[in-house]
């Protein structure tokens, strides 16, 4: 399963060095979105500035057209968020994805502060489900110093996932700029050994939500579905870094995707799939809480809900 990266294609998108210039919203409580008994809170632990490069085929008079039409800069970026989200039910907390930590430099980090406007502090969260290991969904699993910073909680992980971040052939034919990306995940299974979960497929996480495999984008890639009676909501990792510019053409890859075409197919069957059932749909780089709607050969975004959406491109 080759990566799609190369050197070059990092280094022109310049990986690492955009999210050191970060402006974010400061944490504040979020309105939750509501499902059923279930309470969703999307934490924002900071903003990306998204560059055409790192979708190679928006580096083009398409992508620059469609920032345009936006209101943003035609050159990019557009502002992403990254999000983690809250969950809970009759006094449960549950977390889904932590974060940048420290990993990406300052203007991140702010999932903690985002918990404690809550209410909630880290010795509260029992279980946190991972939608992947990339460092922007897991790094804040992690003090700056490295160890655990949630001390009580199990990680809940895909066995493919674990198994590929863990794979040192794997890192060894990985580019350079993936290193990052391998030192994280394995920093965070070691400071939670003993304690991470691994399930395969459509693994039930507690009643009412389960894993919905994605795979593409990592090998274990996944969404959350959370369902009580007719209410529902998918909750994905990283289906889109820019839906202003992927969902019109769920066709352009970013360059993170470990396997583009897997990528390219998950992403058509999931967007189908919530286009066709009207299934609430929220994400780790998506603003807000909306529908998807079938619009030619792409996909538009019916938003539903703003909350957690303030600072990026909605
Ligand atoms: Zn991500």
């Amino acid at each position: 399963m080759p990566l799609s990266l190369t050197r070059r294609s990092v280094l022109a998108a310049g990986v690492g060095l955009p999210f050191l210039r970060i402006t974010g919203a400061q944490a504040t409580p979020a309105p939750a979105y509501r499902v059923g008994a279930f309470t969703v809170t999307p934490l924002r632990d900071g903003l990306f500035p998204l560059q055409p490069s790192m979708i190679p085929f928006a580096d083009s008079a398409a992508g620059r057209a469609l920032l345009e039409r936006a209101g943003l800069p035609p050159e990019g970026p557009s502002p992403e968020p990254v999000n983690a989200f809250l969950i809970r039910r009759g006094g449960r907390h549950w977390l889904l994805d932590a974060g940048c930590g420290t990993v990406f430099g300052p203007g991140f980090d702010r999932v903690t502060a985002a918990l404690a406007a809550e209410g909630v502090g880290p010795d509260q969260i029992d279980t946190v489900w991972l939608t992947h290991l990339h460092a922007d969904h897991v790094g804040g699993l992690l003090t700056s110093e490295g160890r655990a910073r949630y001390d009580r909680a199990e990680l809940v992980v895909q066995e493919r996932e674990a198994a590929f971040w863990s794979d040192e052939g794997a890192r060894a034919r990985a580019p350079a700029a993936m290193a990052v990306f391998f030192d994280t995940a394995q920093a965070v299974l070691a400071a939670y050994a003993g304690r991470v979960r691994r399930v395969s497929g459509g693994a039930d996480l507690a009643p009412g939500v389960a894993f919905l495999p994605l795979p593409g984008h990592t090998p274990g890639h996944a969404g959350v579905l959370i369902e009580d009676g007719s209410e529902r909501l998918l909750i994905w990792g990283d289906i889109f870094h820019s839906r202003l510019l992927q969902m019109p053409h769920p066709d352009w890859n970013v360059i993170w995707d470990a396997d583009p075409a897997e990528a390219i197919a998950t992403r058509r069957r999931i967007l189908d799939r919530a286009a066709g059932e009207g299934l609430d749909v929220a994400g780790m780089h998506l603003a807000g809480r909306g529908r998807i709607l079938r619009d030619g050969a792409g996909y538009i975004w019916e938003v539903r809900d703003r909350a957690g959406s303030d600072g990026a491109y909605r």
